[in-house]
């Protein structure tokens, strides 16, 4: 896994996962736009998701609810009253913090001179129609759930369903958030993929449980194990004004620490009793709002008791960037191919330290490092890997009198790290932006680049595996520049391929590569799809 936030960061910029938003008038703090490959990672985390959820399951529906909303429905799900944060400035550094967030202490001064909590709403305000009066008032959605409540009867009705049902939601949430931080992990315009099953009241607990478990098999699922999240079981005093009782599955980000990725929230019949009229006759056991604009009792008729009731409703709610966040955390690595030959180490490890005393660092490779240099095989390649990221850093910085060294540094660095190191994302294959990329060996030799190039349209035609084509570098930095991004397999296209190689057997076959085991096969075209389709849904 990634052990530092930057280097996710560094890579999702470098690759076109994320950008920040705006980024030419200088962003938008907290709000984030999914590039190329970006869009397409989110898209897999959620379609995985709603497969999952929706098509795996018997007893779910979808739905698909609006952003803007009537505002009554904010008053009664208790948001007006109850969506704040308290909220205090630092007297010293003019920073403005969640109360909650940071134990009487100002993170980024370290001074106690804090302002008295005050409350802060965080819904974002807008307007409807050209008039501004206390009519048009809307609010961008802080949660996509109420979309869901408010619609209850409806799926009800259309769908004949019985207790117990869920529906599923994935869609935007937006929430200003007093500092936006720690890149996609907080930020004030996310999306959510929420469940609302509804359950009759006393089995809400059981349910709840299954839920846990549910969940618990889909983070698996996508490339994070349940030995990587911890359960934290929300004591009362932490509980939301909806909740009886929330499982908050914490994954261990770098940097940021153990935080929540998805919660699974017991909402009892706050909701559905909070959004009904008539509530003193729907023996309801939360508190909910007296509500006197609610048009509709959203119940449920239970033949076997003959009663009207309202369901309990357990809640699933994850967020889609945290969630990618923590799969490219989880996936990433940075390691050394095959061992690096001694005395290569031996030459590189003399310019490193040539230039490091030339940019005044006093630091040198150790005097045992270098030891192993010129004695033994794996250890070395181990002492000089784990500089190699400061090679790279350091070929980066400017500065005259270095350039004469750098360039002899580069010129000896450079290809070890090329060929002996490398950035990989293990993505599942399921959610790997891109499933197949084909390289041409020649880029100029006319049959093998049209070769390859209908190679990739075949693929591409069955609809499943988004697949590219890449002439743009030697089959080596091909390789790499698909490991980054977790593309799961690599197809070249040769001499052997048309039939020009040494081999005429292989006529007609490419060789396929393997991103995890870097292991090479040779597959028939004609096999390709049979012989991928399930490999890239692992
Ligand atoms: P936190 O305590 O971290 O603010 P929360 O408990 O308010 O989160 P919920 O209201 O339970 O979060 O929202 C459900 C899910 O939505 C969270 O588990 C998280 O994945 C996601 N989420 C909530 N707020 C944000 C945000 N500001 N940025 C990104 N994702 C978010």
């Amino acid at each position: 896994p990634a052990t530092s936030l930057d280097q996710i960061v560094a890579l999702a910029k470098r690759r076109g996962f994320i950008f920040p938003s705006s980024e030419i008038y200088g962003g938008l703090q907290g709000v984030y736009d999914y590039g190329p490959l970006g869009v397409e990672l989110k898209n897999n985390i959620i379609a995985d998701w709603w497969r999952t959820n929706v098509y795996e399951r018997d007893d779910m529906e979808g739905l698909d609810a609006a952003i803007l909303m009537n505002r009554l429905v904010w008053k009664y799900s208790g948001h007006e009253e109850t969506f704040n944060d308290p909220l205090v400035d630092c007297r010293n550094c003019k920073m403005r913090w969640r109360a909650d967030h940071i134990q009487g202490v100002c993170p980024n001064c370290g001074s106690r001179d804090l302002t008295e909590p005050r409350p802060f709403n965080m819904m974002f305000r807008t307007q409807i129609g050209p008039v501004a009066d206390s009519g048009s008032f809307a609010y961008l959605r802080p949660e996509t759930a109420q979309g869901i409540f408010v619609n209850f009867a409806n799926v009800l009705t259309t769908s004949a369903r019985k207790l117990p049902f869920g529906i599923a939601q994935v869609g935007k949430a937006f929430r200003n958030e007093i500092n936006p931080r720690n890149f996609l992990f907080r930020v004030r315009e996310f999306e959510q993929m929420e469940i609302e099953y509804f359950v009759m009241p006393g089995t809400d607990e059981e349910w709840h449980q299954r839920w846990l478990e549910a969940r618990l098999a889909w983070w698996e699922q996508i490339g994070i194990p349940r030995s990587r999240i911890t359960i934290y079981d929300v004591p009362t005093a932490e509980l939301a004004h909806y909740s009886k009782r929330t499982f908050d599955l914490m994954y261990e980000y770098p940097n940021i620490g153990v935080q929540e990725i998805e919660g699974i929230a017991n909402r009892t019949d706050y909701d559905l009793g909070s959004h009904s009229k008539d509530q003193a006759q729907l023996n309801l056991t939360a508190r909910v709002n007296h509500n006197e604009d609610s048009i509709a009792r959203l119940t449920y008729f239970d033949q076997a008791s003959g009663r009207h009731v309202v369901p309990y409703v357990i809640e699933p709610s994850a967020g889609v960037g945290r969630c990618m966040l923590a799969v490219m955390c989880e996936g990433y690595a940075e390691e050394l191919t095959k061992a690096i030959p001694g005395e290569k180490l031996a030459a590189v490890g003399e310019a490193l330290n040539a230039f490091l005393k030339s940019v005044g660092r006093s630091e040198k490779l150790s005097g045992e490092a270098r030891d192993a240099i010129l004695a033994r095989g794996e250890e070395l390649t181990q002492a000089l890997a784990e500089r190699l990221p400061e090679v790279e850093q350091l070929l980066a910085m400017p500065g005259a009198d270095q350039i004469e060294l750098g360039k002899k540094l580069r010129g000896q660095a450079q290809p070890l790290i090329d060929e002996h190191y490398r950035t990989v994302l293990r993505l599942k294959p399921r959610l790997a932006p891109i499933k197949v990329a084909v390289f041409p060996l020649k880029r100029n030799h006319e049959e093998i680049v049209a070769t390859a190039k209908a190679v990739r349209r075949q693929l591409q035609a069955g609809g499943r595996m988004r697949t590219i084509y890449d002439d743009t570098g030697a089959i080596g930095k091909l390789y790499r520049r698909q490991d980054e991004i977790g593309t799961p397999f690599c197809i070249t296209v040769d001499f052997d391929t048309i039939g020009q190689g040494k081999d005429p057997a292989l006529a007609g076959t490419v060789t396929v590569r393997d991103r995890d085991t870097m292991a090479q096969e040779r597959v028939p075209i004609a096999e390709l799809e049979a012989y991928l389709r399930d490999r890239v849904s692992a």
